[in-house]
């Protein structure tokens, strides 16, 4: 059985990004370019006009992690959501 439980937040720190796409090229599926040269990520709740979040279960947490590790500026953060344990 598949464990659907959103196990990861994903942050996505916009002001920061700096449109290098690596994140883009390595999955996109969750994210994609904006007008303003920045990325946006597909799903993720606005919670303010530079902070992007999005839940993610522990089976997308690896394409989230290339994506966060491929970030030249690090714009892109993963945390546990249990315990608050910042892995990227
Ligand atoms: S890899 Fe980083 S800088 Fe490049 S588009 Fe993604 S978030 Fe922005």
């Amino acid at each position: 059985m598949k464990n659907e439980e959103k196990q990861f937040i994903v942050i996505l720190e916009r002001k920061k990004c700096i449109g290098a796409a690596a994140c883009l090229t390595s999955d996109p599926e969750n994210w994609v370019m904006q007008n303003d040269g920045k990325i946006k990520l597909i799903g993720g709740k606005e919670e303010n006009e530079e902070i992007y979040k999005k839940e993610i279960t522990a089976e997308e947490l690896e394409r989230f992690k290339t994506a966060g590790y491929g970030c030249p500026v690090n714009a892109i953060h993963i945390i546990e959501k249990k315990t608050g344990k910042r892995i990227i």
